[in-house]
């Protein structure tokens, strides 16, 4: 199988029918990066920055920031990388965010974390920002807002990017070729509100892990409930495909970038409601460009119509069976 997957490495995922699959990779450490060349993922479609706030013993300065997201961007290459803003906060505390301003949540996933904390305290934000349009001068620059809840938390957030660029730009410093701004989608409240944010933003990428525990109100970190919901359940495909349909028509890449994505019925799943970027851990690039190189996604998607008309009793069991037949 490896030695399959290697084969797959500079072959690009096109499905049966033509549709050209973009399989992007998650990453998080500087040497996450490297995986770019060994699975000839298309890039990497989410870029959780937090991890260099995470391994510090203190706010790391906005040097060891800009020197981090450069070596980063540098080492992709011509490859794409979507920056997430910091993702902190919550059950990811820091001892030194803490004293005056920290709140004691008593559910963390739900608490004062990503860009709630980001925007309030302000000079994270500001700093963050300066380091991606610093590290991305003379190079695209694509950033991404976690756990936005409101439209207009993605307009804040936004805006403290564009300060920061009208600063560089009258230092006369080199900025950045072009900068896309996205949001991750994975409170459920935005599904509502896509309307007002599609002309606003050029990509939406669907976070399935923190999505599924708010649908589901289920602690993504409690063992006791990891069984209990399925991905593959009509309550979440049906809200994915009226995201998508929401979506369609619109210039905005749609992707998804939780761990859903990186599992073969799942990516099945997720073809077939029309979704056309994954990023997913690097170990499933290869799996998930063999998947959909063997995919008709015209018959997926058509067998996925009937399932979330009329679901049967277990829509993974379903899928298996089509993917055996
Ligand atoms: C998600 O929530 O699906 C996601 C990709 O982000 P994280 O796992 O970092 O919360
Ligand atoms: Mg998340």
């Amino acid at each position: 199988r490896l030695a399959e997957y290697a084969k797959l490495r500079d072959v690009e995922p096109f499905t049966r029918d033509g549709e050209r699959i973009e399989v992007m990779m998650n990453a998080g450490l500087r040497d996450d990066v490297a995986m770019l060349g060994v699975t000839g993922a298309d890039g990497i479609g989410l870029y959780r920055t937090e991890f260099q706030f995470l391994v510090s013993a203190q706010l790391p300065q906005r040097d060891r920031q800009t020197r981090l997201y450069r070596d980063v961007l540098e080492a992709a290459g011509d490859k794409r990388v979507i920056f997430r803003t910091v993702d902190i906060g919550g059950d990811k505390s820091l001892p030194y965010l803490s004293s005056d301003t920290s709140r004691e949540d008593e559910n963390p996933a739900m608490g004062w974390r990503a860009l709630r904390l980001a925007l309030e305290r302000g000079g994270l934000m500001k700093s963050q920002a300066r380091a991606l349009l610093e590290a991305a001068a003379g190079r695209e620059l694509n950033v991404m807002f976690p756990m936005v809840s409101e439209p207009w938390e993605f307009d804040e957030a936004q805006a403290v990017f564009q300060h920061q660029l009208d600063f560089l730009r009258k230092q006369r410093r080199k900025l950045p070729s072009a900068i896309r701004y996205g949001v991750m989608l994975e409170v459920p409240s935005l599904a509502e509100t896509l309307d007002m944010l599609l002309p606003r933003v050029s990509f939406i990428s669907i976070g399935t892990n923190d999505l599924t525990q708010f649908l589901f109100a289920a602690d993504r970190a409690n063992p006791a409930l990891a069984e209990r919901y399925d991905w593959l359940s009509p309550a979440i495909l049906r809200f994915l495909k009226r995201v998508v349909v929401t979506c369609s028509g619109w210039p905005v890449h749609l992707g998804v970038c939780g761990e859903m994505g990186g599992r073969r019925l799942e990516a099945l799943a997720l073809i077939g409601l029309g979704i056309r970027r994954l990023s997913i851990t690097p170990a499933a690039v290869g799996p998930i460009k063999a998947l959909a190189r063997q995919v008709d996604s015209r018959e997926i998607a058509e067998a996925m119509n009937g399932w979330l008309a009329n679901p049967p009793p277990s829509l993974r069991a379903s899928l298996q069976a089509w993917a055996e037949e």
